[in-house]
């Protein structure tokens, strides 16, 4: 199968830092053109919008959007229509419903949708997961807990409706556990902590309770200074087996058993070139589902305004 020739749309952060180094390193992928309103690339055919890298002559067969994700439907569904494979970065999308739409328009088209959740190609999670399945589990304990000021300067839209906040990060844990855990699980309780000047919160105290009756609880924070907490510890009647540094590190009834560098982008190319050539996608929503859950239940403790 030729590579297939890619745009990405939205050439930030997480664009340069991971997606680029990732694109380079994978066989089957070439990037081909760039579309972002300032920001430009050496190499590649640059376009200020989507809209414009679609009618232009560049030939791509997909797009990777690495735009916020407010205005990331429109963007998608652009591509989608105009006969491209689609990747999204997580969250997906700013609505449950435009993520459904998104994965239905993608079937009738006969297209990949690729829906990615970069944490859960993290080293330790199929391990996890495989581990889970043959214990008893008894309790789940998430702290997904960092500096905002360090790890989204200047970020506008993260703050914004939409832009959800603590849980962008806190996303990255729903979608560890909801791939590692046997059971589903659903919200309880929601405690959600707003700067009186912020649409969104910064900090988000959660209790969840799986199908079996396991108690699962989340404490996601973003005022968190000096060492990082990205853990999940799970009690089982073996033991605890517990992933840390956002799912790369696994330690297992107190033996460190996986310690890996990061590879979770390199995966995620890697993944969307055997789903393109499977003509498949990939869509799972749910960590989306526990976000919107926690919005609904929410509720709203006001803290001291932030300032960047
Ligand atoms: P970012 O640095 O703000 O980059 C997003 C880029 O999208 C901007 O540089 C901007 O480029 C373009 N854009 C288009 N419309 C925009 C709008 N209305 N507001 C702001 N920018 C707009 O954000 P990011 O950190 O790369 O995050 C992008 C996505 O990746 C988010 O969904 C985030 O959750 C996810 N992600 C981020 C990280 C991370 O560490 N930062 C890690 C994993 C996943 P132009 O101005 O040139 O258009």
């Amino acid at each position: 199968m030729a590579p297939i020739r890619l745009a990405i749309v939205g050439l930030g952060k997480i664009a340069r830092d991971q997606h680029l180094g990732a694109i380079d390193a994978t066989e089957g992928i070439d990037l081909v053109a760039v579309a972002s309103r300032h920001a430009k690339l050496d190499g590649v055919r640059c376009f200020h919008e989507i809209g414009d890298l679609l009618a232009s002559d560049v030939e791509i067969d997909a797009v990777s959007l690495c735009t916020p994700p407010q205005g990331r439907f429109e963007q998608a569904k652009a591509a989608l229509d105009a006969g491209k494979h689609v990747m999204l970065e997580k969250p997906p999308g700013a609505t449950l419903s435009e993520v459904y739409a998104l994965e239905a328009l993608a079937k009738e088209k006969g297209l990949t949708l690729f829906a990615t959740w970069h944490s859960r190609a993290a080293a330790a999670v199929e391990p996890a997961r495989g581990l889970l399945a043959k214990r008893k589990i008894r309790s789940v304990a998430v702290e997904w807990k960092e500096d905002v000021r360090h790890w989204h300067p200047g970020q506008a839209w993260i703050w914004e409706p939409g832009g959800l906040g603590v849980f962008d990060p806190g996303i990255n844990a729903l979608s560890i556990v909801t791939r590692i855990l046997p059971e589903k699980f659903h919200l309880t309780r929601s405690d959600l902590t707003f700067p009186t000047n912020r649409a969104a919160p910064i900090a988000a105290n959660l209790a969840f309770e799986t199908d079996g009756g396991v108690p699962v609880s989340a404490e996601f924070d973003w005022r968190q200074t000096g060492p990082q907490t990205w853990d999940i510890r799970v009690e089982t009647d073996e033991g605890p087996v517990v992933l840390t540094h956002g799912g790369s590190r696994l330690v297992v009834d107190g033996v460190q058993r996986i310690v890996e560098e990061d590879r979770e982008y390199r995966t995620l190319y890697r993944d969307f070139v055997a789903l393109v050539a499977d003509h498949r996608s990939d869509a799972d929503f749910s960590p989306l589902v526990h976000v919107a859950d926690a919005f609904m239940l929410g509720r709203r403790i006001q803290t001291d305004a932030f300032e960047d």
